[in-house]
């Protein structure tokens, strides 16, 4: 039997406009007393091709360019079986396992946020015409996208773009489009990497609610929890059978793996507040002096949003559309005000980024805006390591 119950966040946020948030909670948050179910392995391709039967699209990690990327899945045999990936601040490579372990590794530097915030969105088109101007609306996307492989840590970076994209005074349609009809099959880590640090921001790496099925991958099978009716339904393709007590031992042994690999760690003690209370702090010039301001950070990170908006046009000056792509803060553009930038250097740029994501984000959101997921820190190509920059601003704290 399942019980819907509306999420802390939606309780927090709800009040006065409650449908509106628990929207989402109707698919996503439900208390699951069923019983944690047991497949074979090979059984994942019948789930695979029951969510493609339902009309989704089936993305999920696979490995193209030497890294493990999210893209549209047609077998499991495009999964990275028998891969891992080191990475440490800087450096990412990808490695043979020895053992056949088909999620035996961790984040790459994709993000799901690619499939519900677009990298580039057309929001609206116009075509020249004998009398003037015709305007073309966006076409609404029907696309049903199903996430296999979702981490502990991606779905609470779900849930913060959910907050920024849908719980502020302006919903985002395309985002709320791709969301609606979102199934989310997540996976329990079982090992974490050098940059992993999600047990510091409560994030996981157990994945605890936001899913309609959660997997945790041992030697003979998967063992899955059911999160919501459609992921119940969903499953019943798979000849699950509940799991025995030496299924359940051997899951929780597996995930308790990649608790005890997390090395990496942020003291939040004093967070929100550290960051915002050490603007003229000297660590900020000497991060500006190392920072290339590339925007590899915010591209990679699960929870950054900023976007730009500009107006591309074909060479016949015919047809004309309104285009959304992904921006940055660290670009010198994004603060143009009144012909210069507002944060004219890089280090004012850096201390822009790292103060909302883990100071002013709390009283924007809620929430930090950080999961804890290490992309920032792996794709930095120099090493910038924020873990490093907050414990050296709490180090020596200006007066
Ligand atoms: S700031 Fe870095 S560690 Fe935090 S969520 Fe973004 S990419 Fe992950
Ligand atoms: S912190 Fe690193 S990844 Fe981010 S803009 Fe600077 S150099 Fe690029």
């Amino acid at each position: 039997m399942l019980t819907l119950v509306p999420s802390p966040l939606a309780l927090r946020f709800g009040e006065g406009s409650g449908e509106r948030f628990y929207y989402f909670d109707k698919q996503l948050h439900m208390t699951a007393s069923s019983p944690t179910l047991f497949f074979a392995k090979p059984q994942l391709q019948a789930l695979l091709n029951e969510l493609r039967g339902r009309g989704y699209c089936v993305v999920g990690p696979t490995i193209e360019q030497e890294a493990i990327v999210y893209s549209e899945l047609q077998s499991v045999e495009e999964l990275p079986r028998g891969w891992t990936d080191e990475q440490a601040p800087g450096q990412y490579r990808l490695k043979r396992r020895d053992d056949d372990a088909w999620f035996g590794f961790v984040v790459g530097p994709h993000s799901w946020k690619k499939y519900l915030f677009p990298p580039k969105a057309t929001l609206l088109s116009a075509e020249k015409t004998e009398t003037g101007w015709a305007f073309i609306p966006r076409a609404a996307d029907s696309t049903r996208y199903a996430l296999l492989g979702v981490r502990a840590c991606e779905l609470a970076a779900i849930r913060i773009q959910d907050q920024v994209f849908l719980n502020g005074p302006y919903q985002d349609p395309i985002y709320r489009e791709r969301r609606e009809q979102l199934f989310i099959v997540a996976v329990n880590c079982t090992q974490a990497a050098s940059t992993c640090f999600c047990t510091s921001m409560n994030t996981g790496p157990r994945c605890e609610r936001g899913f309609d099925l959660a997997l945790t991958e041992i030697d003979e099978g998967f063992l899955c929890e059911i999160g919501s009716d459609l992921g119940r339904d969903v499953v019943a393709a798979c000849s699950a059978a509940p799991a025995t007590p030496a299924q359940l031992q051997a899951a929780e042994t597996a995930r308790q793996q990649a608790v005890d690999q997390m090395t990496r760690h942020m003291d939040i003690s004093d967070l929100p507040g550290l960051l915002l209370g050490n603007l003229d702090h000297p660590r900020w010039k000497e991060v500006g002096e190392r920072c290339l301001s590339c925007t590899n950070c915010t591209m990679v990170c699960p929870t950054c949003f900023c976007s730009s908006v500009t107006e591309v046009r074909d060479l016949n000056m015919e047809t004309v559309e309104r285009e959304r792509v992904w921006d940055s803060c660290f670009n010198p553009d994004f603060s143009n005000l009144g012909g210069s930038p507002v944060r004219n250097d890089t280090a004012s740029r850096y201390r822009q980024w790292l103060t909302h994501k883990l100071d002013s984000w709390h009283d924007q959101f809620g929430t930090s805006g950080c999961v804890g997921c290490g992309r920032c820190i792996t794709w930095c190509p120099v090493g910038i390591d924020l873990t490093e920059e907050v414990a050296a601003i709490r180090e020596t704290p200006t007066p």
